[in-house]
């Protein structure tokens, strides 16, 4: 769909799609990354070849699914996208490999919440491009062995960490994407300001990128609503006022921290004294699941230096007392 017509229609995740980069050259900063990935697909294009498996792991919104698509499309291949929790059978998996063609590149998000059966399906294609599908059950199961055709899997999770160990090692090739720098997030800004018709100036866009919890898909979206408030309150150009009054307004602070990184801070400090308190405790707290705390506050605050995972529990640290407005205690639990 065209970007002006997904801008129309309100539709979010559209407008997300439309502004991701569409090949290697285009995406912006984790040079690294990028920089091996393009080798491993330039060696796979010379041997005519399906590239090695691909394991993308980090937070949620730096760009594991785009990388995905642009494998798909520097390999000029078609991508097939399915998630770990919509593999509850193994069947399911069955199914979508038996579907593939030679070359395809097979994309599963979350690949940690795969079913175990799955998973085990899972390790045999990856290495031997056949599995076996039982059919039957208890001593009259047969099993029937299905060859598959060579293809590539890329597989995404928040933490390569909640992967098995014999899946992680099936992979030829793992990333690992890190937060976003403010500079390379001003680049986003600039990028997709460009494409959705957004006028900026270069302070706007800097403390949109300031603010954007080092995540691209954060950056987009923070853009959307300052261009929203621009259009509204201001005369449509955002400048740097318009974007710090439009930040406060949706209450996401100089650092970057939004309400349930502020949230996490604020239980951690007030509530346990900075802690250490394990990880559901503060879940429960301030009324979140666990896997969003972990997975997408907590790396965020490490990153930041205000929080620390230690064996007993989370930490505050003094930089967090001090974010928070409060005295650092005279004995810092840290
Ligand atoms: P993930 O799969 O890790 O949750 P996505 O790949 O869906 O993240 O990325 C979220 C959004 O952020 C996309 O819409 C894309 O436009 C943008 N984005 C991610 N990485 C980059 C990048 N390196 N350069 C430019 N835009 C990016």
């Amino acid at each position: 769909r065209r970007l002006t017509d997904a801008e129309a229609d309100g539709d979010e995740r559209a407008v997300e799609a439309a502004l991701r980069p569409k090949r290697l050259d285009e995406v912006v900063g984790q040079a690294r990354v990028r920089d091996q990935l393009g080798l491993v697909l330039e060696a796979a294009r010379r041997r005519e070849r399906a590239p090695d498996h691909v394991l993308l792991s980090g937070p949620p919104g730096l760009g594991k699914t785009t990388l995905a698509m642009i494998i798909a499309a520097e390999m000029s291949t078609p991508l097939r996208l399915t998630s770990g929790p919509a593999i509850t059978h193994a069947g399911d998996l069955a199914a979508i490999l038996s579907g593939l063609n030679d070359g395809d590149v097979l994309f599963v998000d979350e690949i940690h919440r795969m079913s175990r059966p799955a998973e085990e399906m899972l390790y045999m294609a990856m290495e031997d491009f056949r599995v076996d599908v039982i059919i039957g059950k208890g001593p009259g199961a047969t099993a029937i062995p299905l060859e598959i055709p060579p293809f590539t899997l890329v597989g995404a999770t928040t933490r390569a960490g909640l992967l098995p160990g014999p899946l992680r090692d099936r992979f030829g090739f793992t990333a690992h994407l890190e937060f976003y720098e403010p500079a390379d997030l001003d680049l986003i800004v600039h990028r997709s300001a460009g494409l959705l018709g957004v006028e900026l100036t270069p302070e706007g866009s800097a403390e949109i990128a300031s603010r954007s919890r080092g995540t691209p898909r954060i950056a987009n979206r923070l853009l959307r609503r300052v261009r929203d408030y621009a259009q509204v309150r201001a005369g449509g150009v955002v400048t740097l006022p318009v974007a710090q009054a439009a930040l406060d307004m949706f209450e996401v602070d100089e650092s970057g921290l939004d309400r349930l990184d502020r949230a996490v801070l604020d239980v951690l400090c007030r509530r346990f004294g900075g802690g250490p308190v394990g990880a559901s405790t503060l879940a429960v707290a301030v009324g979140e699941e666990r896997e969003t705390v972990e997975e997408v506050a907590e790396p965020f605050l490490v990153r930041q230096g205000m929080l620390a995972r230690t064996p007993r529990g989370r930490v505050a640290t003094p930089a967090a007392w001090l974010h928070l407005g409060l005295s650092v205690p005279s004995a810092p639990a840290a």
